[in-house]
């Protein structure tokens, strides 16, 4: 471009920015009130009884009503409403809704990579992964995967490290595993199975019923708070730490990316804010919650364990040999898990030492 005209362009565009300023009107694109009125509809895969995680939903939607002036309007649907919770990536993909709140690892069984989006066994902890996806490229790959299904995606919050969930019987070592009928999905669960166990999987619903009965002998889900909801503290009272399999699980909002190409630049910033905020609400509210519920169930006479060292190290070892395999099945899997290893070396090792550190020292709990 030659110089002139440079000079030309820039003043334009100058000019049509910052020729309201001063007259109440934003300083950049068109004043919200010639903005169109705009209804898109969200599927949630969580129901509102998970408050902390459907509640982010919440939050995304009404911030974007308020920061559009009423304009752009969101209506969130829990998961079963409008389609299954499974369901969420197929539907924001064929475009029947606009946006989705979802945990990426739902979709393994399309592509394992998807595994990096919400959590890898002794992966990153909640300020890691927020690390790797906002500066560390992670969101960058993540959605080079999406776009395949024809999707943006935004961190869409984090629950922290969960726990590991609910024993009827004491566990010592990984013999005590072998024919253990667990439910845990996922990859932590194809790590299970590795170790003997008996993997299952339910739905939400189910689990309760089938520990109380026996049906089954353990069941991992999410933490104090949301664990207590489910009454599991009623069928089985050792209280397993740390769920290696889910150190720090980032949900995901989805977007249709032909949805999103018709929005005003205001709206896209709009979800881009709104979306950031209700992940950092999410984490938030569990760290608040949790400490309360833990609580709670030590009243009711749960007893917590810390998985053994023995249980730790081996389910370590099986994690660490099941990503080197899937590494050498899956060419994008192989890109992402190289990009993530490099840096979970670098941010660990930042991390072991002033943090854990402090958090290692036996924390003040008067
Ligand atoms: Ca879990």
């Amino acid at each position: 471009m030659k110089r002139r005209d440079f000079i030309k362009k820039t003043t334009t565009g100058a000019l049509a920015s910052s020729v309201f300023i001063g007259c109440n009107q934003p300083a950049s694109g068109p004043a919200i009130h010639t903005h169109p009125t705009i209804r898109w509809r969200l599927a949630s895969s969580f129901p509102p009884s998970l408050d902390t995680i459907f509640g982010s939903g919440e939050i995304l939607v009404k911030r974007i009503k308020e920061l559009t002036d009423g304009r752009f309007q969101i209506r969130l649907y829990p998961t079963g409403e409008l389609v299954h919770g499974l369901q969420v990536l197929d539907t924001v993909h064929q475009g029947s809704v606009q946006m989705g709140h979802t945990a990426g690892y739902y979709y393994i069984g399309k592509n394992p990579t998807f595994s990096f989006d919400t959590a890898i066994p002794f992966g990153l902890t909640a300020r890691q992964q927020m690390s790797w996806l906002y500066e560390g490229g992670g969101l960058g790959l993540m959605r080079e995967l999406y776009a395949d299904f024809n999707v943006l995606s935004f961190p869409g919050g984090n629950t922290g490290a969960q726990m590991g969930g609910w024993f009827r019987q004491e566990i010592h070592s990984v013999n005590d595993l072998k024919g253990l009928r667990m439910r845990i999905p996922g990859i932590g669960g194809q790590v299970m199975d590795r170790l003997g166990v008996n993997v299952q999987v339910l739905a939400g619903g189910d689990i309760y019923p089938a520990l109380e009965r026996g049906a089954i002998d353990a069941t991992e889900w999410v933490g104090p708070y949301d664990d207590e909801k489910l009454g599991f503290y009623q069928a089985a009272k050792n209280y397993y730490y740390p769920g290696w399999w889910e150190p720090g699980p980032s949900l995901s909002f989805l977007v249709n990316k032909k949805a999103w190409d018709t929005l005003p630049a205001l709206y896209q910033k709009a979800i881009e804010v709104a979306a950031a905020e209700a992940s950092q609400a999410m984490l938030a509210k569990y760290d608040a919650q949790n400490p309360a519920a833990l609580a709670r169930l030590l009243k009711r006479g749960v007893v917590l364990r810390r998985f053994s060292d023995d249980i730790m190290a081996t389910a370590q070892q099986e994690t660490k040999s099941k990503l080197e395999e899937l590494a050498t099945r899956n060419a994008t899997y192989n890109k992402v898990y190289t990009a993530w290893k490099k840096f979970k070396k670098t941010s660990n090792t930042w991390f072991g030492t002033s943090e854990q550190a402090y958090t290692a020292f036996r924390m003040d709990c008067s």
